[in-house]
């Protein structure tokens, strides 16, 4: 993309309104723009990492065995009656009546509607074990919208619901999603630990946060300092076979939120190892057995044709609140350092004199070996000053610059930056382009 031809509208000023590093970075970079409060507008820079988180959380839901499907945003309250939440739900669910004053609402989440599919299809239990998910807006009317896309009312979700026969097996599918989360939130760049957590409205009695730590997170959490060094399960984890060690591993520490803490426990674990600190609640996940099975009658056959209510579980991810807490967990004074697998664009290739015919030409050509192997170039063709234009790439955090300036390539180098430490580099454009590649 030629900067020149892009949509980056960038703000020299610091926005008084945003109170976090995430919320000033993401609107100083033109990556959102409010629309009302808690309701954003996404723009082009801003969706494109909203998107590379939404794939990553795609690919490892589908690795560990779910299946994407997509539900609307609005609902009938009709379903809701059913499980007795539409009364229950509160404040935090936008109620709407359309023309024929029927009651609908904004999905705050999916568990009705994702219950009533299943009793519509499935009734023996040889449909099972099932894992259906989707990635859809969600709107929660919250008393206190604040830090950008960190507390929307209009959010990004990804949630995945369980289906099984019976208990066991439904721990063996919390199970799947649970190493499936901690593979998803790595391959962001994150270290998000698995805590003991409340259940709060979804219900239901087994149920982890898993939590970034952050000074400017919204939860208290406590755990031991081990778990933010334990390995994170491989790309060759069999889903299939069993993931009690694993998961006993991660579950063996001390690690709960302030709902769940246990002063007594907390206090046994060596003064150097406690971890007292502030984290984001970037998943969740929950197994609730027949909560909403039961008064929505979904049940199956077993193998003595019995019929019997499915236990379920679910799984969420904040998908677009991961977009601020991975900037909260990465950034310097400059700006933004994206991961490389959710940054927007991998390298930033700078001309430091456009007009001038030998780095026009030199640019164009890097720009175009760039695209052709596939990595994704902001090309900066722009007449501005070289200070803005650093300044600039710096504040985007694209992962690499690319730095085209008359004096190197006379003969024949160019500037490589890494966004990550400062450090620069003067090499032969070949050489520039193989190590890139
Ligand atoms: P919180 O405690 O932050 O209000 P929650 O516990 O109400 O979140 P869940 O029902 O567990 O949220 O939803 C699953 C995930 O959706 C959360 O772990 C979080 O990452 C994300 N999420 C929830 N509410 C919001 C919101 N208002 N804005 C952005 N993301 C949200
Ligand atoms: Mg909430
Ligand atoms: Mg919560
Ligand atoms: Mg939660």
């Amino acid at each position: 993309m030629r900067l020149s031809r892009y949509f980056l509208p960038i703000l020299k000023e610091t926005p008084k309104e945003a109170e976090i590093v995430s919320h000033r970075l993401m609107l100083r970079a033109g990556m959102i723009r409010q629309q009302a409060a808690g309701i954003y507008s996404w723009l082009p820079l801003g969706l494109k990492v909203l998107d590379k988180i939404g794939r990553i959380v795609r690919e490892e839901q589908n690795r560990a065995g779910a299946i994407e499907v997509l539900m609307p945003t609005l609902q009938s309250a009709d379903l809701w009656r059913e499980s007795g939440r539409y009364e229950d739900y509160g404040e935090e669910m936008l109620r709407i009546k359309d023309r024929n004053k029927r009651d609908l609402l904004y999905g705050p989440t999916n568990e009705e509607m994702i219950t009533e599919i299943f009793r519509s299809y499935v009734h023996s239990y040889k449909d099972l074990p099932l894992n259906l998910y989707h990635i859809q807006w969600k709107f929660r009317d919250e008393r206190r919208p604040r830090f950008g896309v960190m507390r929307g009312r209009e959010f990004l979700m990804k949630d995945a619901y369980s289906f099984d026969t019976d208990q066991e097996k439904a721990r063996d599918a919390y199970r799947r999603m649970f190493v499936a989360y901690l593979r998803t939130y790595r391959r962001m760049g994150l270290t998000a630990i698995p805590m003991r957590a409340d259940s709060g409205p979804i219900g239901g009695d087994m149920s982890h946060e898993f939590i970034i730590l952050a000074s400017t997170g919204e939860s208290q959490v406590f755990c031991h300092k081990d778990l933010l060094d334990l390995p994170i399960p491989g790309e060759d984890t069999d889903f299939s076979g069993d993931l009690t060690p694993i998961m006993d591993q991660w579950t063996s520490l001390y690690a709960a939120t302030d709902e769940k803490h246990d002063e007594a426990a907390f206090a046994a674990i060596p003064a150097d190892k406690q971890v007292s600190a502030r984290g984001i609640e970037v998943g969740h996940i929950f197994y609730f057995g027949t909560k909403y099975s039961e008064p929505m009658n979904a049940k199956v056959a077993g193998p003595d044709g019995v019929e019997r209510p499915v236990h379920m579980g679910s799984y969420g991810v904040g998908v677009s609140r991961l977009v601020a807490a991975i900037i909260e967990a990465s950034h310097d004074d400059a700006g933004i350092i994206w991961p490389e697998a959710v940054a927007p664009f991998q390298v930033g290739l700078i001309s430091m004199k456009p007009g001038d015919a030998a780095v026009d030409a030199a640019c164009t050509s890097l720009y175009a070996a760039l695209e052709r192997s596939g990595i994704e170039t902001l090309y900066d063709d722009s007449d501005t000053r070289a200070g803005a234009k650093f300044a600039t790439m710096d504040l985007i955090g694209l992962p690499w610059q690319l730095i085209v300036g008359p004096k190197s390539l006379a003969e024949g180098n160019v500037e490589l930056k890494r966004r990550a430490t400062g450090e620069r580099e003067v090499l032969p454009i070949a050489a520039a382009l193989a190590r890139l590649g």
